[in-house]
């Protein structure tokens, strides 16, 4: 028994070194960043689809503002002296038209221009945090990595003693232990507590007490683990 607890408390302390590791504030850190740029670089190809259509609806805009300033052109060519006053008219009011045509296109070429310039410094803005993220990234990646290399050799360390201990341990003990820390329960020697379970506190009927005298240990039907009397 005092073996099989000896190899409990090394347990136990293997798994706060390795919770020392994986619940560091490096870790979590460098986790963050590369959720940072995982989302910049989706945010990135979101913009470059919007700057896109955007130059699309640009240039069509454009099209048709060239257009526009053909037909007031050809109009206003028109000789005036062989033209009746209805033409004159219609062309009068034709002119009219595209002027105004031209003003609307005039003002969402301006607003297209604007949206541009908008996503550009958003882009700007990606790049520059995306380049803080990977400096910070590579920080506490060193300084994770200098955490894993302190503690490692002291989890090989406590490893190899374990190792060393299950020649000695009771082979019965040893497989018990092993199948309920399978189940991520521990510690899983308990002692007897005021006739209750040291682990559930369920209350222990007088006769398996008994047992344990006898036996040196029984197994809790409640929770599994292993009750002993010191
Ligand atoms: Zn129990």
């Amino acid at each position: 028994m005092e073996q099989i607890l000896k190899y409990q408390e090394l347990d136990g302390k293997l798994q706060q070194l390795e919770k020392k590791i994986s619940s560091s504030s490096e870790k979590a850190v460098m986790n963050q960043m590369i959720q940072y740029v995982k989302d910049a670089q989706n945010k990135s190809v979101a913009l470059e689809n919007q700057a896109k259509k955007m130059m699309e609806e640009y240039v069509s805009l454009k099209k048709e503002y060239d257009k526009n300033v053909l037909a007031i052109k050809e109009l206003t060519a028109k000789n005036s002296d062989e033209l009746t006053t209805e033409e004159m008219d219609e062309i009068f009011n034709k002119i009219n038209l595209v002027s105004s045509n031209l003003y609307m296109i005039e003002r969402n070429l301006n607003i297209q221009l604007v949206n541009i310039k908008n996503i550009l410094k958003e882009f700007e803005n990606t790049k520059n945090g995306v380049i803080k993220a990977r400096t910070k990234h590579k920080e506490s990646k060193e300084k994770y990595e200098a955490l894993v290399n302190t503690i490692n050799p002291q989890i090989d360390a406590i490893k190899k003693e374990m190792l060393a201990l299950e020649g000695g341990v009771d082979a019965k003990l040893l497989a018990k232990y092993k199948a309920v820390k399978h189940d991520n329960i521990y510690p899983v020697f308990v002692t007897l507590n005021n006739g209750n379970c040291g682990g559930c506190r369920m209350m222990i009927p007088m006769g398996k007490v008994n047992k344990i005298k006898a036996d040196g240990y029984i197994v809790c039907e409640h929770c599994g683990r292993v009750i002993y009397v010191k």
